[in-house]
């Protein structure tokens, strides 16, 4: 029995490093139903094995449909190339629904591309374990998942030989340490559905905890739109300053103070990157990027207006 357990745990362990979002934590589970979505190559390397840098990503003209769309769909993702060169900063935007958030699930293979390659550290996903991809990437998106557990068990998905000190020095690091220090029981205090419900700014930390604690050489963020306030948000921003740092990062940012910063930024819009440059680059184009751009800087105004108080930077 000892025997049979091994394996599963193994996966459950790989299960549990990714569960940040719902999409993903029920992808994991068709993945621990056995009945993969994706099956790995009989032949499948080891990320450790791929020729080139880690945590080099590279989109070649991807397509991509999702498995449910219809046949005659448009593709969700219409030939999008891209490299994000090791510790990168990386970022998307465009409008909802342009496929920035698929572009982060292709990444480490949680769908696969109809046409075209994601190249993962220099080797074609295809080519990859799931698996050991997995181990690579940290994830923090819109929804951070946690179990029926104690905080401390939920960091600990991350990291599993993590010790108590590692696990706060992630929270400090993720500022999160003095809330949860705050708590009545502390990091023992349960979490979950029918636990200590946190705030969405509150997980968002959590997440970026586990990543700190997890330390891949990827990150994927996929950033909250609205739901924090603005102190929280300068908090998490901070937080993921700290994250993302020696990381191939590569972020949803709808917040035009995360963009501004990214070595470089990838407009989507229909499937599509449209323009790519540097912020200033791209306000000097005057095209989608500039008019998002001036949008939420109207946006911002009228806040500050309304609310006497300017958004932060
Ligand atoms: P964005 O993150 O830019 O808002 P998404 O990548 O989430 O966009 O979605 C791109 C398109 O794919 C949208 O039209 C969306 O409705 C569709 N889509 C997203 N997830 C799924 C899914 N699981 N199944 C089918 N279609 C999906
Ligand atoms: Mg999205």
């Amino acid at each position: 029995q000892a025997r049979l357990l091994q394996p599963l745990i193994g996966l459950m362990r790989v299960a549990l490093d990714v569960q940040t979002s719902a999409a993903l934590f029920a992808r994991i589970f068709e993945y621990l139903d056995l009945k993969p979505a994706i099956q790995d190559a009989p032949d499948a390397i080891s990320v450790e094995h791929a020729p080139g840098p880690v945590g080099r990503i590279e989109f070649r003209d991807v397509v991509f449909r999702y498995p449910d769309a219809s046949a005659d769909a448009r593709p969700t993702l219409q030939g999008i190339s891209f490299v994000a060169e090791p510790g990168q900063q990386v970022a998307f935007v465009g409008p909802s629904g342009a496929g920035k958030t698929t572009v982060l699930y292709l990444t480490p293979r949680l769908y696969e591309a109809e046409s075209g390659e994601v190249r993962f550290s220099g080797e074609n996903v295809t080519r990859l374990t799931q698996e050991s991809i997995i181990d690579h990437v940290g994830i923090v998106s819109q929804e951070t998942y946690l179990f029926h557990a104690t905080i401390r068990e939920n960091l600990r998905y991350a990291k599993p030989d993590a010790t108590d000190a590692e696990i706060e020095d992630a929270c400090r690091k993720a500022n999160i340490h003095h809330i949860i220090a705050g708590f009545e029981h502390g990091y023992d205090t349960i979490a979950g559905e029918r636990g200590y419900r946190l705030s969405g700014g509150e997980k968002q930390r959590i997440a970026i905890a586990r990543v700190l604690l997890k330390d891949p050489p990827v990150l994927l963020l996929d950033e909250a739109t609205s739901a924090l306030d603005t102190v929280s948000e300068r908090i998490v921003q901070e937080a993921l300053e700290t994250a993302s740092a020696g990381r191939t990062t590569l972020s949803i940012a709808h917040r035009l103070s995360t963009v501004i910063d990214a070595d470089v930024i990838h407009v989507i819009d229909a499937g599509r990157i449209v323009e790519s440059g540097t912020h200033a680059e791209l306000i000097a184009l005057g095209g989608l990027y500039a008019e998002l751009a001036e949008e939420q800087l109207a946006a911002s105004r009228v806040l500050e207006a309304e609310t006497g108080s300017a958004e932060p930077d």
